[in-house]
């Protein structure tokens, strides 16, 4: 397997964008970008703090109240935001580089599925803008109603390490097509696809201040953020953990969240699948982006019939799923994003096997590189209140478990806090809707995984947050309703009463 040609990959730069220009942190600081699959530095961000969030939110709120985004035509935001996604395709090749070298993704999927995907939200947002209508209700008053949507006006868009460029894609084209401005803060292990975007938008006509841009360690510019006055949204995604910190602090400001939590999503195969496919649609749910996928599957429920034969494929065929380098094309498996990751996929495995989980195949570190490489686990045995199980790993890691009956898989499925996706593989299409419906979980995919477009919502239940990204749903909810109603007086009385 060869390396690709890597010399597209851009550097980080040590700087915030704010109000439409490059300029370093109040502060003076910067922090170091690691490359996961080498653990060395590769460059350095500006550190922002509060002061540089003031800042960023006085820039956007400028921005927005003289009206220089939020004015213009639907129509008129729709052709910048074309512009968006014609210029992310045209600069395919570098955001693929900086997703894989800031992420540690592979370069096969950074290619096929990040940017492409990212560029296809900007697309569809920005086909749906001009479509945002309001309503006529009809009313008895004798008068003529009518709604309209407007901006909130400054978005707080906070998004996790990994998917950087689809999930601050999914907040800033929405956002933009609604006529808001956005003050981004990446996590602090990814920023690199963020800066490559500032210049985008930029560059496709965004105006200055409605796109910012603080880089800086999660807690100091992320509280900032979400309590500063000056916000009126705030669209996160990321842990439960912070997710509850953040619906807190809003909470008590009484901003709006859209809030995509963890997730912990069951994958439910009947004996009735077809069981190569259903492996298939197994394997890629739990190695996806190195198991570090809100909507990953590590829970595999299997109907007991045929739980010690797919069991037994999956000890034969995850050990040959090809892990190693991102920059090599026929990598499915890259590292994790930092040794903190590491760390804790390490323990949660560790303690499953202290509770008498049985290690069917992977289980340990790879050293390789310097870079942060876990083998892809399989755990049977494991009951399900066992933390290995209940809790989000967030690593190439499935549990197993076995079931006898259609409800049992349900309330299997359902035992956890968490509510994103689950999956059914089944050859029965009775059964596929009636286990669908039962499911607590906001996204429901049968006979696959991780079938995701633009156009089709996501978002939780549970501890796995509210609110939708994607869909006509998310625009929807970077706007808020304004009913006007018009008095209509009766037509004034006329001499013979006969109207003419
Ligand atoms: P995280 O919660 O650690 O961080 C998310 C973002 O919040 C980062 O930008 C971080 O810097 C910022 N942050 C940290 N403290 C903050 C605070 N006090 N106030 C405001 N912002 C703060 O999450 P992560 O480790 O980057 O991402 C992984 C998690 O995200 C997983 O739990 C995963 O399931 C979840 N996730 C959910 C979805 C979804 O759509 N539901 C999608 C992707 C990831």
């Amino acid at each position: 397997m060869s390396h690709n040609d890597t010399t597209t990959a851009p550097r980080p730069r040590p700087e915030l964008f704010i109000d439409g220009r490059w300029v370093p942190a109040v502060s003076g600081e910067t922090m170091t970008v690691i490359d996961p699959s080498t653990g060395s530095g590769i460059g350095s961000v500006a550190a922002g703090s509060a002061a540089d969030v003031d800042a960023a939110v006085a820039a956007a709120r400028g921005a927005f109240d003289d009206g220089r985004w939020s004015t213009l035509s639907a129509r008129e935001r729709s052709r910048v935001l074309l512009r968006v996604s014609g210029l992310m395709r045209e600069r395919a090749e570098e955001l693929a580089q900086a997703e894989r070298l800031d992420v540690g993704k592979p370069i096969m999927f950074t290619r096929t599925i990040d940017v492409p995907n990212a560029a296809d939200l900007f697309e569809y947002y920005a086909t749906l803008a001009p479509h945002l209508d309001g309503r006529v209700p009809d009313t008895p008053l004798p008068a003529f109603s009518y709604t309209t949507r407007e901006p909130r006006g400054v978005v707080a868009a906070i998004s996790p390490f990994n998917f950087p460029l689809i999930l601050s894609s999914s907040k800033i084209a929405p956002a933009l097509a609604a006529g808001n401005v956005v003050v981004h803060k990446p996590a602090p292990q990814t920023p690199l696809s963020a800066q490559l975007m500032a210049d985008i938008l930029a560059e496709a006509g965004v105006p200055a201040g409605v796109y910012n841009l603080v880089t800086g360690e999660g807690a100091e510019p992320g509280d900032a953020l979400v309590k500063h006055p000056g916000v009126d949204m705030v669209a996160f995604t990321g842990s439960t953990k912070v997710g509850r910190i953040v619906a807190r602090n809003a909470g008590e400001l009484l901003k709006p969240v859209v809030a995509e939590l963890g997730g912990n999503a069951a994958n439910i195969v009947f004996a009735d699948a077809d069981l190569e496919q259903a492996v298939g649609a197994v394997i890629n749910a739990f190695v996806f982006n190195t198991g570090q996928f809100c909507m990953a599957g590590p829970r595999l429920l299997v109907e007991r019939p045929v739980h010690d034969a797919i069991v037994g494929i999956l000890e034969g065929a995850v050990g040959d799923v090809p892990l190693g380098s991102p920059s090599d094309d026929g990598t499915v498996i890259g590292p994790l994003v930092s040794a903190d990751q590491l760390a804790r996929v390490t323990d949660a495995v560790r303690e499953a096997v202290g509770s008498g989980g049985r290690v069917v195949t992977g289980g340990e570190p790879i050293e390789l590189d310097g870079g942060y490489y876990f083998q892809p686990t399989v755990i049977a045995g494991l009951p399900a209140d066992a933390p290995a199980v209940r809790e989000e790993v967030f690593g190439p890691v499935l549990t197993v478990q076995p079931f006898d009956t259609e409800d049992e898989a349900v309330a299997l499925a359902n035992s956890t806090p968490y509510g994103l996706a689950a999956g059914v593989q089944t050859g029965d299409i009775s059964r596929a809707h009636r286990v669908a419906a039962k499911l607590d979980a906001g996204i429901v995919w049968v006979n696959g995984w991780a079938m995701l477009d633009a156009a089709v919502p996501f978002g939780g239940v549970k501890a796995s947050g509210w609110g939708r990204e994607n869909g006509a749903e998310a625009l929807e909810s970077y706007t808020r309703v304004k009913s006007v109603t018009i008095a209509v007086a009766p037509a004034p009385a006329t001499g013979d009463g006969s109207g003419s």
